[in-house]
């Protein structure tokens, strides 16, 4: 029986990770995933397939909407393969998961392919096309990640009632696409098809899209949105969805409990992700779940089983790889006697639609809750020179700081490139920094990073420069 300092199951953004740090701080590691290929729902149906299509739909959408305004003329008329664009984004995922095989190999990590099975709290059974091998580890990490979830109600079909997964190799542009859920999700996935010529209609149960990000960000996107014609029905409660052939009819009460009839050609449920554990043993080896159906952690990512331990989208959190990948590193580090941290409150979250949507810290909403004072700097896109020059006008940035002490407390910006611009809002709040500081350092110009500048500038007082 092979003999691991670590075993990891799950390969996705946190287990692939963990493994890579357990076996650069020199202990004897394994990595056991279930599917053909490394790398999770991150590479294979998430993060990575659903960038390449926004950016794939995003081309075509400049080639159609803007190109004639920059003085470029596409003789003809521009046109979608979706076949091609579907291919071109398997191919990047192969290339993506191709690189997580090369990075196991270089570092000599056992991949073990097939379904993980805790026997005890330190053996695994891998069981692969009816052959089962078992291994013994000192030290197990759980790192099975996420589903889609959906309603009780609703059956996913998979063909016309999909999930994230399907929509993400669609053989047709829905010729309307009804989206259940306004998160992060959904949009982005309902931005893509809307690019490519489909009507897409979200309901969504709050009053208002991304319901845990700033409300400054929810309005302005909302704003985008429908200046897109995306249809957007808020406090919307789904009560049935129905196939009919080739029809989807989903029905929901709107908040005076008016009835609305949506008739689409495809339903995209997109209502959050549970952890997963089906098949894992969790029992046989004794470690517990929480009350919403994750494994228990403590601060230490350790399960009620010492040697046990849990990261990412199977752990309570933010389901995003970032944080999966710094809980990785975490447990790793642990395992190797150092003493790593994780802020949580700095881990940012990102919307890939366009205008890209990204924030970190406390939102309005948290600060006014937990009474702190605070004052807010914010500065528009439009008003930057190389936002004209890019044709992205639309959205902000807003700093929150303490208004005693001036200390940045919380980072929201919509707008073009906001997912690398937040960087700048992660580094600064990790260094404590005041709006003072961030207003008083040089930004490039021209670069949306002014704003970041400019709204530092608005938050220490009313010293904005360009407007
Ligand atoms: C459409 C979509 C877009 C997304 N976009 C982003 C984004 O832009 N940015 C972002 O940060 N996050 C994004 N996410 C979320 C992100 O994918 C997850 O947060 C991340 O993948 C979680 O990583 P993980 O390692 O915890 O689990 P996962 O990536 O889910 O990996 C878990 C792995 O464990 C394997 N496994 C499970 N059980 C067993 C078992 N018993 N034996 C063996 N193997 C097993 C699974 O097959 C899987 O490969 C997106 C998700 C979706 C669905």
């Amino acid at each position: 029986m092979n003999q691991y300092d670590v075993a990891v199951i799950g390969s996705g953004p946190g287990g692939y990770v963990a493994a890579i740090r357990c076996a650069q701080l020199g202990m004897k590691t394994a990595i056991v995933e279930k599917y053909d290929t490394l790398g999770g729902t991150c590479l294979n149906v998430g993060c990575i397939p659903s960038k390449a299509l926004l950016d794939s739909s995003h081309h075509y959408e400049e080639a159609i909407k803007n190109f004639a305004e920059h003085g470029i003329e596409i003789p003809g008329e521009v046109k979608v393969d979706l076949q091609r664009m579907i291919a071109r984004k398997e191919a990047v995922v192969g290339q993506t998961t191709k690189g997580i095989e090369f990075l196991m190999d270089k570092n000599k990590i056992d991949v073990l392919h097939g379904m993980g099975s805790l026997k005890d709290a330190t053996h695994i059974t891998i069981e692969q096309k009816g052959k089962t091998q078992t291994i013994e580890a000192k030290n197990i990490i759980l790192a099975t990640g996420s589903k889609p979830s959906t309603l009780p109600f609703i059956t996913l079909d998979k063909e016309r009632v999909i999930t994230s997964t399907e929509a993400l190799k669609l053989k047709e542009i829905p010729k309307h696409l009804i989206i259940i859920g306004g998160g992060v999700i959904g949009l982005e996935l309902g931005q893509v098809y809307k690019r490519l010529g489909a009507e897409v209609t979200v309901v969504e149960y709050m009053d208002r899209i991304l319901p845990t990000m700033d409300a400054g960000l929810s309005k302005e996107l909302t704003k985008v949105l429908k200046k897109q014609k995306m249809a957007l029905n808020l406090s919307h409660k789904v009560k049935s969805v129905a196939r009919k052939g080739k029809e989807v009819i989903v029905k929901a009460d709107d908040k005076k409990g008016q009835e609305i009839v949506l008739k689409g050609d495809y339903c995209l449920v997109c209502v959050g992700r549970r952890p997963y554990t089906d098949g894992l043993g969790l029992e046989a080896a004794g470690v517990k779940l929480d009350d919403k159906g994750r494994v228990a952690v403590n601060d230490r990512l350790q399960t009620n089983v010492p040697n046990i331990y849990a990261i990412g989208d199977v752990v309570r959190g933010a389901m995003l790889a970032h944080k999966a990948e710094e809980e990785g590193v975490l447990v790793a580090e642990q395992l190797a006697g150092q003493k790593p941290h994780i802020d949580y409150n700095l881990i940012p979250g990102v919307v890939y639609t366009w205008p890209e949507v990204a924030s970190v810290g406390k939102t309005e909403e948290q600060l006014k809750e937990q009474g702190v004072s605070y004052k807010v700097g914010q500065f528009p896109m439009r008003a930057l020179g190389r936002s004209r020059a890019s044709m992205d006008l639309d959205g902000f940035v807003k700093i929150l700081a303490d208004s005693n002490t001036d200390e940045i407390l919380g980072f929201h910006m919509i707008g073009a490139r906001a997912a690398d611009l937040i960087s700048e809002g992660v580094t600064a709040m990790e260094f404590r920094a005041s709006a003072e500081d961030i207003s008083r350092m040089s930004h490039a110009h021209p670069s949306y990073s002014e704003a970041v500048k400019e709204a530092a500038l608005a938050a220490t007082g009313d010293r904005p420069l360009h407007i």
